[in-house]
């Protein structure tokens, strides 16, 4: 698995969100790390072609995806910054339901979510009803969302904004469960929150990539 992002350029009407963005990816978790308005979220919108860059590509295993978008969605999971939650669905019943919009297999749907149930450690929470739960359950159930297409890239935008201390951690230790044969991209504007778990730091401002490197070299010249 090999995504490339090749010069992306983003213009709206007033500014431009991303300027000749470039870099290359392979399996392992990266740190999109940037100030707010950097251009992190229009980033990982493209790259879950939720909206077209104005310039560039991305390419997985050579293969533009924002030319035909809709086979992608398939290999890509997204945790966007905010979910529209069902509030009054149970976990179980939320998580079917995704499953449906994403065309999992209905008769591998009960297994898959049970399997990602008790990998995020949420088994106690299958029956009940999203809006009783915290923002740190919430975080786990958007986790599992993702992750239910098995997808090979998984994008996190801001997934450690809501959550206290203790949340933070647990968070971190389901994210060094998964990697391996996946590419994540988990953006943030604090980069304590994902120096020890990024094997690559990407540092974004104002829509331009100032450079990326292991956390390491990273930390020396901040
Ligand atoms: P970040 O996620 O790093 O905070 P964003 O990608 O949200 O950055 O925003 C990058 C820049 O693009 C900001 O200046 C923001 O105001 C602008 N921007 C983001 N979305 C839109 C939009 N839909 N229309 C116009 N400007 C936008
Ligand atoms: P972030 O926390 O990533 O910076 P924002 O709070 O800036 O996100 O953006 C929230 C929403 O507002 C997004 O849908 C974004 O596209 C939109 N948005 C952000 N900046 C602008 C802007 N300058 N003009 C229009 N829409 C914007």
């Amino acid at each position: 698995m090999e995504l490339k992002i090749e010069g992306i350029t983003k213009l709206y009407k007033h500014n431009t969100a991303l300027n000749n963005f470039t870099c290359d990816l392979n399996p392992g978790i990266y740190g999109l790390v940037g100030p707010n308005g950097a251009g992190k979220t229009t980033l990982l919108r493209i790259l879950a072609t939720i909206i077209k860059p104005s310039k560039g590509r991305i390419l997985i295993n050579g293969k533009d995806i924002t030319l035909n978008e809709d086979n992608y969605r398939e290999i890509i999971g997204y945790l966007p910054q905010k979910l529209g939650f069902y509030r009054d669905y149970t976990v179980t019943k939320f998580l079917n339901y995704i499953g449906y919009l994403k065309d999992v297999d209905k008769n591998e749907a009960t297994d898959k979510i049970n399997n990602l149930l008790n990998l995020l450690n949420l088994d106690q929470y299958k029956d009940k009803k999203i809006k009783t739960l915290s923002e740190g359950i919430k975080q786990r159930i958007g986790i599992a969302q993702a992750l239910l297409n098995n997808p090979k890239i998984l994008i996190f935008d801001e997934p450690t904004l809501n959550l206290d201390p203790k949340e933070r951690i647990n968070f971190k230790n389901i994210i060094s469960r998964l990697s391996s044969d996946k590419i994540i991209i988990i953006s943030t504007h604090i980069i304590s929150d994902i120096e020890y778990l990024s094997k690559e730091i990407i540092l974004i401002q104002n829509g331009e990539k100032i450079i990326q490197n292991t956390p390491v070299e990273i930390l020396k010249i901040i």
